[in-house]
Formats: structure tokens, C-alpha cells, sequence
């Protein structure tokens, strides 16, 4: 059979089921529902083979940022494939593609992180930053200085190495993770675990952690700390103020690297550049995907700063993958990084979209469903409670409300994923006012229908 967007649903469902393993899914349930099968997008609006159409409140899984169905990208990637589809970056070459797009992050990033190692993915750019630093710390005479610091819940890539730093703990019940020297602190979510405490506090408490972690362990044992400025698949986690000041002021003081990990947070989504520094936090690596080329290409990398590059650079570091810096990936990267400058997207998200939609996401606590509603840039998520005066959790097994009102979503047009019993949204960041007036409207329907 030709196999193409022509089929049935249903035919096209069963032959999913019979040959296409998913990630992150249940199989079985695949074979008795049936994977909705999405045929093609334009701005924020996915359409399924059955010609239903939804506003993609997730853009994707947190990567269509200029949103979708753009000319521009495809024919760079036409182009880019014409003239040289593929060349690797190993043994001393190098190609314009790679030369563009490491000299144009550097450009975006802040402070002097200065340099770019490609991977193709987020989880590989994360696996690329655990042997970097404990590659730089070797380099620097202190091989056992070799222990990262990573957070519960947090989720830094499906690798046997990203999926240890990762807190995820039904991940690491599968058995050899996490890897050796991986220690894990908690996250700073006030609203679930902060009890009486003022969320000032809380924050301080949380970031106080790694200070007690760093002295429990011994400063000459800890390479670097990593996390995300906004915890995004653990539930879009917004740290109370005090955190990050704090959690900088621990790594300056402890000689500790600081890894911000802006897979999600980085290119516009929280209404600058990175979330760095709409955080105010200066790392010494950032990890980017995403977001880096809106997801058109597959294409993640570390961008690290002069003090650690000059290290690195000083060794044949032992590291790379096929395709680290691809001419494709790196061609539609920046033809992304293009249109986000040029069209003003970043700014429009600081200035007029990202206001807009907090706003209207906010308005979200008057239901009675919702127990709060944190949004940043454009990264939000609400929690789902039973009774928000003493944030109350469902009855039942974790995540069942969540799951009921991503169907209702479903139902109604609109693409939100739930962590648990949170629902989330990072949309496009090019989603227009009348958009956000639908997602919200859609939203407060789901949430009536799983009242
Ligand atoms: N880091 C963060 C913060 C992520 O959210 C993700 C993916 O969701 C990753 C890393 C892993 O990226 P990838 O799925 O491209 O390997």
C-alpha cells in the first residue's frame, strides 16, 4: 500500500499501531484508541487526518516558536541540502553553515559564553555538558571534582546520561539510571510542597539545598549544578524571587559550574532570548534546542563560556556525535534565528503578546478548578485542585483529572498537555490576540466539562 495522507484514519491508525513503537506512550492504548494522526499546520493550527482543526497551545512540544507552516526554513533547507548536504565537524573541518550559526549564538547569548558545541538534540547537548565538565575540572587537576548537581522532578533529555540528570523518578525505575557522581536536590514549587512557608522563604530554603548538598558532598567533589530558570516538563515550575539570586551566589561562592538548561526557556519563550537573562542568571554553559531552529530541524547544542572553552580547547575532548553542527539543521537554525529578529517576535513577547496572554492566563484562578495559574513569557501552566484555599490534590491516582481535561481540549479544539493534574501551554510565540482569546475560551470550556 501507498502509504500517505489520503488513507482512512482508521487504516492509517492501524498500521501505526502495528509497525510505529512511540515514545513516552502506552502501546496498548494505541491499538484500542488510536493515535490522532496529524497531516499538516499553519500559524498555531494543527489539522488531523479526519480535518479537525486545533490551536496548538504546546507548539509542538515546546518548539514551534515562529510557528507553523513558514516558506522561509524549507527553502534553507532546500538550499543548504543542494549545495552540501552533509559534511561532518570532526578532525579538523569545519563547514559555513556551523561557522554562521555558532558565530550568530554567540552573538545572542549573554556575557561571554562565546562558543557552541552541536548535537543534534537536547538530550545529546546535556550528555555533551556532564562530559564537559568533568572534562574541564580534569583539565584543571581535579579529576574528582566530578558530581553534578541536578533537581527532582526536572527533565533534561531521555539519554542513559540527560535522563540521570533528569528527576524524573518513573524514568529511573527503568533500571542503570542515574549514572555515577549524579545527585539530585529538590525543586523550588511552592505551591505544591510549600506548606506555611511565605515563598520568599521557600525559595531560600530550596536554594539553600545546594549549599547543604555541596558541603555534605565537599566542594572539591561538585562540577557543576544544572537547571532549567523555569522548570518546564516538571509542570512549568515559576521559582519564587528569591531562588535564583541565591542559587548563583552558592555556585559563585562554591567554585561550582552553573548549567542553565534553556532547552525550553531559550529563543523568545519567556520574553527575551534566553531565560537567563530574563532571570538574571549568568551561567557558564547554556543547553539550546528547541526553540533553536523552532523545531524544523532537529538541532541542540551547549554554548559555553571562555573560561571553559579555553579549557576544553586545550585537550582533544573525546566527544561528538555524526551530526554535531549538521549544514541543514545549522541552515534552517538560523534562518529561525532570522525571522524571530527580524519580525520582532522576541520583543512582541515582552512587550505586548506575553502581557496579553498573562493576563488572560491569570484570569484562569476564578474557576474553581484551578488552584493558581503562573505564567512567564509565554510558558504557563495551571494547577487543578479540588479546593485551592488548602491546595488539595484529587482523590484517585495523580495525573486522572489532568488526563480528563486534556480529552475535553481535545475535544474542543485546543492542544494543552497535563503533567500530573497541571495542565501547560507554550504556544507559538507568533499567536495573535484573537488566538489567545480562543486558547483561553477553550481552556475555561475543558475545565467546566471536567468539573
Ligand atoms: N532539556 C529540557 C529542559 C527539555 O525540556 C528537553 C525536552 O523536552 C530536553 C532537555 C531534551 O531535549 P530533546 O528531546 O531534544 O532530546
Amino acid at each position: 500500500t501507498l502509504i500517505t495522507n489520503h488513507l482512512p484514519t482508521a487504516e492509517l491508525q492501524a498500521l501505526d499501531a502495528a509497525h510505529h513503537l512511540h515514545p513516552f506512550t502506552n502501546g496498548a492504548e494505541l491499538e484500542t484508541k488510536g493515535a490522532r494522526v496529524i497531516t499538516r499546520a499553519k500559524g498555531v493550527t494543527l489539522t488531523d487526518s479526519d480535518g479537525n482543526n486545533y490551536l496548538d497551545a504546546m507548539a509542538g512540544l515546546w518548539c514551534v516558536n515562529i510557528g507553523y507552516g513558514r516558506d522561509e526554513p524549507a527553502e534553507a533547507a532546500a538550499r543548504q541540502m543542494r549545495e552540501l548536504p552533509f559534511y561532518n565537524t570532526f578532525f579538523q573541518t569545519t563547514h559555513v553553515p556551523a561557522i554562521a550559526l555558532a558565530a550568530r549564538l554567540a552573538e545572542l547569548a549573554p556575557g561571554d559564553l562565546n562558543h557552541v558545541f552541536f548535537a543534534g538534540s537536547g538530550s545529546e547537548a546535556n550528555d555533551t555538558n556532564i562530559r564537559m565538565v568533568r572534562t574541564y575540572w580534569a583539565q584543571k587537576g581535579q579529576p574528582e571534582k566530578n558530581i553534578i548537581i541536578s533537581r527532582k522532578n526536572a527533565y533534561h533529555g531521555s539519554s542513559m546520561g540527560s535522563g540521570s540528570l533528569g528527576g524524573m523518578t518513573f524514568m529511573h525505575e527503568q533500571g542503570g539510571l542515574p549514572i555515577p557522581n549524579i545527585h539530585h536536590i529538590d525543586q523550588p514549587h511552592w505551591w505544591s510542597e510549600g506548606g506555611d512557608t511565605s515563598p520568599e522563604d521557600f525559595g531560600l530554603e530550596r536554594a539553600r539545598q545546594l549549599e547543604q548538598a555541596i558541603e555534605d558532598l565537599g566542594a572539591d567533589r561538585v562540577a557543576a549544578f544544572i537547571a532549567e530558570p523555569i522548570q518546564g516538563a516538571g509542570g512549568v515550575v515559576v521559582p519564587p524571587a528569591t531562588y535564583w539570586p541565591e542559587i548563583q551566589r552558592i555556585c559563585d561562592e562554591h567554585g561550582i559550574l552553573l548549567i542553565a538548561d534553556e532547552v525550553i526557556c531559550g529563543f523568545g519563550r519567556t520574553g527575551s532570548w534566553f531565560g537567563s537573562t530574563t532571570l538574571d542568571i549568568r551561567p557558564h554553559i547554556m543547553t539550546v534546542a528547541k526553540g533553536l531552529s523552532s523545531g524544523y530541524a532537529p538541532i541542540g547544542g551547549s554554548i559555553v563560556c571562555d573560561e571553559v572553552a579555553e579549557v576544553i580547547n586545550n585537550c582533544e575532548f573525546a566527544h561528538g556525535y555524526t551530526y554535531s553542527g549538521h549544514p541543514m539543521a545549522c541552515a534552517v537554525a538560523l534562518e529561525n534565528l532570522r525571522i524571530l529578529d527580524e519580525e520582532g517576535i522576541v520583543d512582541r513577547v515582552a512587550q505586548h503578546s506575553g502581557p496579553y496572554l498573562q493576563q488572560k492566563w491569570h484570569g484562569l484562578v476564578e474557576h474553581p478548578l484551578v488552584g493558581e495559574a503562573p505564567i512567564v513569557g509565554m510558558m504557563g501552566s495551571i494547577a487543578l485542585t479540588p479546593d485551592a484555599a488548602t491546595r488539595a490534590k484529587f482523590a484517585g491516582n495523580e495525573g486522572d483529572v489532568g488526563l480528563i481535561c486534556r480529552e475535553h481540549c481535545f475535544q474542543n479544539g485546543l492542544v494543552m498537555r497535563h503533567v500530573g493534574d497541571r495542565m501547560i501551554i507554550s504556544p507559538p510565540l507568533v499567536i495573535t490576540d484573537a488566538e489567545i482569546d480562543t486558547l483561553v475560551e477553550r481552556a475555561w470550556t475543558a475545565l467546566d466539562l471536567t468539573h
